[in-house]
């Protein structure tokens, strides 16, 4: 079987889509751990298996011997390194054919904190012994294009990350990446670096956005310890807030705008543009 975890996010939303597409239902297996939230999966015959990051027996049985396993990292940050070692040694255990993982663009040179759990995640993975292949994915549109309510309401987008620009690419780019390399042969022991085909910068993502809504937007580019003040300002936990303020500090140094096209030839087509992204919002 083909077996998704996160699969009720929405990259494996989109991973479990593709998947379907392309080999029968009864072939996935989705691993979640609210049920509740996975019941038009089942209803299309994807088989559910429940488990939890965090508890590692309800991991006992969700893999089988054979199967190939993409895990879709966790969002509780700060808590991943664990989780994810569960993950890993219930595949070991069970002796999954392949173990697919969604790392962060860069891999080991991601010296930022977002970076870190997947950094440690790899080498667990490369440490198990299992044949792997490593989806180090940059930066999603959705990151930026599911947060322009604030833009429009304010005309402006604010952030620490100076010049920096961002090769993003949609989620649904990613996500038929990890059905490519699930479904076809040959990626084993490979490391991706996924991201979009352009990289573009925060003054650019303004002018698109004025553009296509007729507004007046600019980018207003501010130092870490503002950008910080705003976010906790505007309701965001101090440790969020900090880690955004990082990942901002880590695009002025142009750790997410790498440009390598691995995403778009593992796909087979041009990457889905930030602007196509923004279009797709402002339509809801
Ligand atoms: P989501 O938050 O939508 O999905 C995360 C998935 O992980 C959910 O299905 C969630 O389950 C599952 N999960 C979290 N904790 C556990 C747990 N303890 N046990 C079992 N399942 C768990 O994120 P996306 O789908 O958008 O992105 C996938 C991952 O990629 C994120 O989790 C994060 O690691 C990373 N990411 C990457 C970004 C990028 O730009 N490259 C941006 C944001 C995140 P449930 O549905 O029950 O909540």
């Amino acid at each position: 079987s083909i077996v998704v975890t996160g699969a009720t996010g929405h990259l494996g939303r989109l991973v479990v889509a593709g998947l379907l597409e392309k080999v029968p239902a009864d072939q996935v297996v989705a691993v979640v751990r609210d049920p509740g939230k996975a019941a038009d999966l089942a209803e299309r015959g994807v088989q559910l298996r429940i488990a939890d990051y965090s508890r590692p027996e309800t991991l006992q049985g969700a893999f089988a011997a054979g199967d190939k396993v993409l895990l879709i990292s966790g969002s509780e940050v700060g808590q991943r390194v664990p989780q994810h070692q569960a993950v890993i040694d219930a595949a070991k255990e069970a002796g999954v054919a392949l173990l697919a993982y969604t790392s962060v663009l860069g891999g080991p040179a991601a010296d930022f904190r977002l970076a870190d759990e997947h950094k440690v995640t790899e080498q667990a993975i490369q440490a198990s012994g299992l044949p792997y292949v490593l989806l180090r994915n940059g930066w999603y549109n959705e990151n930026y294009t599911e947060q322009l309510a604030p833009v429009l309401e304010h005309g402006a987008v604010v952030g620490s990350a100076g010049g920096g620009r961002v090769s993003s690419a949609a989620r649904a780019d990613y996500a038929d990446a990890a059905v490519v390399v699930l479904t076809d042969e040959g990626h084993e022991g490979k490391a991706y670096e996924l991201s979009g085909d352009t990289a573009w910068s925060f003054e650019e993502y303004a002018a698109e956005v004025a553009k296509q809504t007729g507004k007046e937007i600019a980018y207003g580019p501010v130092p870490a310890e503002t950008h910080q003040t705003i976010l906790t300002g505007a309701g965001l936990p101090q440790p969020f807030a900090e880690i955004l303020v990082d990942v901002d500090a880590a695009i002025s140094r142009g750790l997410l705008a790498a440009t390598p096209g691995d995403l778009s030839r593992l796909i087979g087509r041009p990457t889905t543009p930030i602007a196509d992204s923004i279009a797709a919002a402002l339509k809801g």
